[in-house]
């Protein structure tokens, strides 16, 4: 089948998913390409892509290809999907040259400031963090 638009989009969904889901999902179509973003990393489960709205002077997206909605509805199957996109912030890191730190954040849910309902990684360096966050 033709590899349109609108059929990776499809290609990410699991069975056990409603289609709406991943077809109304933002970072999906940024998956499937049909949303354009500045690319850092792409592989067979995950991209990295520069966050629109950067809150430091490296702010970074670490996106699995697969949609899920929220690191609140991963599950055990899902451990290596979430180990993978680990080691993906890792070599970010040392790809960004933020041998001074940086800082990983995953927000989740309402109260968590979760705002795309598809797990995100955000990778935030360049600057001092501040503790506690807001
Ligand atoms: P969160 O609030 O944790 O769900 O994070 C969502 C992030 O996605 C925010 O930091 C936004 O700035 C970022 N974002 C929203 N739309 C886009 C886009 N089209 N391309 C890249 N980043 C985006
Ligand atoms: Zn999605």
């Amino acid at each position: 089948m033709a590899g349109g638009g609108i059929s990776k989009v499809f290609a990410q969904m699991s069975p056990a998913r409603g289609m709406l889901d991943a077809m109304d999902c933002l970072f999906c179509k940024i998956v499937a390409g049909t949303i354009p973003a500045k690319k850092l990393f792409e592989d067979e489960h995950a991209i990295a892509i520069l966050d629109i709205n950067p809150q430091a002077p490296v702010h970074v997206l670490a996106i699995p290809k697969k949609h899920v909605a929220s690191l609140a509805k991963t599950d055990a199957n899902d451990e290596r999907m979430l180990g993978h996109l680990l080691n993906v912030v890792r070599e970010l890191a040392v790809e960004q040259k933020l041998g001074n730190g940086y800082r990983v954040v995953i927000n989740t849910g309402a109260n968590g400031g979760q705002t795309v309902d598809h797990l995100h990684l955000h990778v935030l360096g360049g600057r001092a963090m501040h503790w506690p966050p807001g």
